[in-house]
């Protein structure tokens, strides 16, 4: 089992079965659907039955079989919601990625790893720290696939008011009681920078009271600064789950903003003529051209088109290669997955859209080209 990273995914996208087919399975276990094992195993006969059925008798039951034990052996599904299996036997590909996220259920026998649902996972998801502060406790949190990865606490005693005392007293200790506030609210935004220089996480939010977090704000390193993405109303006693729904809710929408302002950088370049492509073909025949900067594909776009086994070339329309043009070239059931592939190859960006309308306007895929 590997965790899930960039490497991972160009590891994968390379690799190539030659004539023997890769079984790509995307399998659900999320527990809070799938109670017992035998609930998502019954998904996953249903999987196998289909690429079987959709083989016309060579179906590649090696692979079959070792992902059906593999998934029958056993998961451990305590940080686990979601499972990719990839398996080439004559290939000698066998890989599982077991995901903390869920997954939508999915079976491909295509020539290489159908990587999608995990470039869009691992893209959808950035690591974000969570600082909750009221005047006497701090918490520093850390997500990463909206799993909690680290967590400190802090909590300094504040000086006790003493109101039988006079004028002058009370001053002193108001004064004294602020300085020990300030002393504490420096101490936590401490604590959430040297979090910061040991997990470096992409985006920080803040949970406190208004006048808190203004002062929290203030005393943060500029590092941490530059990371705000939002604050949030959660009390510094919150469970570490209704923290992590919090810090989930505000990725969604920073991810969001993000996919919005690249998808108008898009359109802008698509308009104007410069620097930019959208739809099925022009895509496609940037990126065989090597053109490709950043590729970006609505979740869940899959298109048919065709592939030339001979020299790699990817089009909308077929049969005839028109760069080597004695290939035929081969019918693919999902050609924006090639192309994903191909991107990632030539270390392009791959973004993963999520309902963005301006992007289904634009043909559900685009790109921004280098040249
Ligand atoms: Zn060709």
């Amino acid at each position: 089992m590997v965790a899930l990273s960039q490497d991972v995914i160009r590891s994968l996208a390379s690799f190539k079965g030659g004539d023997d087919p890769v079984v790509s399975v995307y399998l659900d276990v999320d527990g809070r659907r799938f109670v017992r094992p035998r609930d998502y195993e019954l998904h996953l006969e249903a999987l196998l039955r289909r690429a079987t059925d959709g083989a016309n008798g060579h179906a590649p039951l090696e692979d079959l079989r070792r992902i059906e034990s593999h998934v029958k052996g056993g998961l451990d599904r305590h940080r686990t919601r979601g499972v990719a299996m990839f398996s080439c036997a004559p290939g000698g590909l066998w890989s599982v990625v077991e995901l903390p996220v869920a997954v939508r259920n999915q079976v491909v026998v295509n020539a290489t790893p159908h990587i999608r649902q995990l470039e869009a996972v691992l893209d959808n998801n950035e690591r974000f720290g969570v600082l909750l502060a009221d005047r006497q406790r701090a918490r520093m949190f850390v997500f990463e696939l909206g799993e909690l990865v680290d967590k400190s606490e802090l909590f300094d005693v504040l000086p006790r008011h003493e109101d039988d005392r006079g004028d002058w007293d009370k001053d002193h200790v108001r004064d004294h009681t602020a300085d020990a506030a300030l002393h504490h609210l420096k101490r936590a935004a401490e604590v959430a920078f040297s979090v910061f220089q040991e997990q470096d996480f992409d985006h920080l939010i803040v949970g406190a009271p208004d006048d808190i977090a203004n002062e929290v704000e203030r005393l943060l390193h500029s590092y941490l600064r530059d990371r705000l993405a939002a604050r949030i109303n959660v009390p510094v006693n919150a469970t570490d789950a209704a923290i992590c729904e919090a810090a989930l809710a505000v990725e969604a929408k920073v991810e969001r903003e993000k996919e919005a302002r690249l998808v108008q950088r898009l359109r802008d370049s698509v308009g104007s003529g410069n620097g930019g492509v959208a739809g099925l073909a022009p895509v496609l025949a940037a990126v065989v051209e090597r053109r490709v900067d950043t590729l970006v594909v609505s979740d869940g776009y899959e298109s048919p088109g065709w592939r030339c086994h001979t020299c790699g070339h990817i089009a909308a329309m077929g049969p005839s290669c028109p760069v080597c043009p004695s290939s035929t070239m081969h019918k693919v059931d999902d050609v924006v997955e090639e192309a994903v592939e191909e991107a990632l190859g030539q270390s392009c960006r791959v973004e993963v859209v999520v309902g963005n309308a301006d992007l289904d306007v634009l043909g559900r895929i685009g790109a921004l080209l280098r040249f």
